[in-house]
């Protein structure tokens, strides 16, 4: 792999004023470099050239946090950038739409999920929609600290950092609010949309 950043897919400013330029400053330049640097001092000479899927997968399969816990904090990020859009509010695909209804009940209801699992993270994590593999069904799920729903053959559609560094800046102790904010004004469907038809695909 390339211990080299994915750009910003926006400006930094572009998602206020739900998000700051501060935040995703500190975020992107600070925290998501911070995990690529500890990774790129962590990891051997026979891993190098994995790519970063594979060397989570392995470094979960062998209990080496040296490595999992920057290698899935890169990856999550990277995966967080994508699941926002300055451009919302945007909408699922039709398909994905009907996915969420017979999984849920309805949009709302998903929302309702997904802001119970984003709250209830007692401390650092993350909120992820993804599609269980195993039921072949939409789930909503939350992951303490670094973990990653990958190790779980279920594939990410979505995800909501709910770290503090996240947030605190914008919203101080107001998790709910920036969940809020999240769902209702940044969520990118049409990232989640595309996931969803490449996961039916490979099915
Ligand atoms: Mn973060």
């Amino acid at each position: 792999m390339k211990f080299e950043l994915p750009p910003l897919p926006y400006e930094k400013d572009a998602l206020e004023p739900h998000i700051s330029a501060r935040t995703v400053g500190y975020h992107y330049e600070k925290h998501h470099r911070g995990y690529m640097d500890k990774l790129d001092k962590a990891l051997d000479d026979d891993r190098r050239d994995l790519d970063l899927e594979e060397i989570i997968n392995h470094a979960y399969a062998t209990g080496d946090e040296a490595v999992f816990n920057p290698a899935a904090q890169v990856w999550n990020h990277n995966f967080y950038w994508q699941s926002l859009t300055p451009e919302g509010p945007t909408s699922p695909s039709p398909e994905l739409e009907d996915e969420i209804n017979s999984a849920f009940g309805s949009l709302a209801d998903f929302k309702t999920a997904f802001t119970e699992a984003a709250a209830g993270e007692f401390g650092s994590g993350w909120a992820w929609l993804v599609q269980d593999t195993a039921t072949d069904r939409l789930r909503v799920i939350s992951t303490t600290d670094a973990m990653n729903p990958l190790t779980a053959n279920k594939v990410p559609l979505l995800t909501l950092d709910v770290w503090e560094h996240a947030y605190y800046l914008d919203y101080q102790n107001e998790r709910a609010a920036y969940i809020e904010a999240f769902l209702e004004a940044m969520i990118n469907w049409d990232f989640a949309s595309q996931r969803f038809q490449q996961v039916r695909k490979a099915a």
